[in-house]
């Protein structure tokens, strides 16, 4: 769909595959106008296709795309677009389980010039991937690494935007995680490199045994959309939920006294993930045993079945696209 200064959004086309023809002075190629969402369809026991939240993506790409000064696309049109390519590409959604169709909403600039400013120029694309179980061998808990170095994102910054270019600032601190033989980064603050903010592609998780916490919105961090769905899944399952603020110094402290019970991260990707175990320059550390523990597992439980139709959705949270 594209989107033109003056006419709005216009040219709704599903298409082949195929790969874009872009000028050399295309403005996203230097100013990185670049937003994007990721959401999956699931196979329902019936046969039928469902996606997952699809308002939420909808309404989260809005709000990047204020970030980013970009027009805002219709949440209906957004939601619309998604159906469309699930219905046309139906049969590669895979039959069960965890596994299913990945979709990646987003939207570049289409202007070509080399004046800094926002373009007049739009497109909106979907494409879409079968994703398998992201653990194949059965879920694995990750090791992460704090980043002191670097930040992903500052106050007043991009960071609550699914921006491309978050991603980009963030491979270097991904490299030195590997580096140091860890799986992901985690991110702290920015002004005092002192609270938990999120991990690489997911958002973090503190089990206190009941009580659960996830870091709150600072504005530096994504609001992610399975974060949000597990603070009501978690309290109806009877766990104290909140929002909170987690510095290295908790999450070390609760590891060491035993009160920190879990940790996991959250994302579209890979739905929850235990985290076993902490690096920084200064300190190492597990967590709890290092084995993926039980709030974390019936918490991924109960979304998986929730997304894969085996149980009730009372938050009417799929949208079903029909058989
Ligand atoms: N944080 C970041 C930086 C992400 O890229 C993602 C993936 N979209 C998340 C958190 C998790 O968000 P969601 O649950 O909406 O996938």
């Amino acid at each position: 769909i594209k989107w033109t200064e003056g006419r709005g959004w216009h040219d709704a086309q599903l298409v082949p595959y195929a790969p874009l023809s872009l000028d050399p002075a295309n403005m996203t190629l230097h100013y990185a106008q670049t937003i994007f969402e990721g959401l999956k369809a699931y196979r329902q026991p019936d046969g039928s296709v469902a996606t997952f939240r699809p308002e939420a993506n909808a309404r989260r790409f809005q709000s990047s795309a204020r970030r980013l000064s970009m027009p805002e696309l219709p949440v209906e049109t957004f939601i619309e677009a998604c159906d469309a390519l699930v219905r046309q590409d139906k049969e590669w959604v895979p039959d069960a389980g965890e596994a299913s169709l990945y979709l990646r909403p987003f939207m570049i600039a289409t202007e070509v010039g080399l004046g800094v400013r926002p373009a007049n120029e739009y497109l909106f694309l979907v494409i879409a991937s079968p994703a398998g179980s992201y653990f194949s061998g059965g879920v694995q808990p990750v090791s992460v690494w704090l980043s002191e170095e670097y930040v992903r994102a500052a106050p007043g910054g991009t960071g609550a935007a699914k921006a491309g270019g978050n991603y980009a600032a963030s491979l270097v601190a991904q490299a030195q995680a590997i580096e140091h033989g860890c799986d992901q980064v985690v991110w702290l603050d920015a002004i005092e490199r002192r609270w938990i903010e999120e991990m690489g592609g997911m958002n973090l998780y503190f089990v206190y045994g009941d009580r659960i916490v996830t870091p709150e919105l600072s504005g530096s961090l994504l609001p992610g959309i399975t974060r949000d769905s597990l603070l009501t899944i978690a309290a109806d399952l009877g766990y104290q939920v909140g929002e909170g603020r987690i510095s290295v110094d908790d999450w070390k402290q609760g590891a060491a006294d035993g009160t920190l019970t879990e940790v996991f991260a959250c994302g579209t990707a890979a739905v929850i993930t235990p985290v076993g175990s902490v690096k920084s320059t200064r300190a190492a550390w597990p967590v709890a045993d290092g084995a993926p523990g039980p709030v974390t597992m019936r918490l991924r439980e109960a979304l998986l079945a929730l997304q894969s139709g085996r149980a009730a959705d009372p938050y009417h949270w799929m949208h079903p696209l029909g058989a």
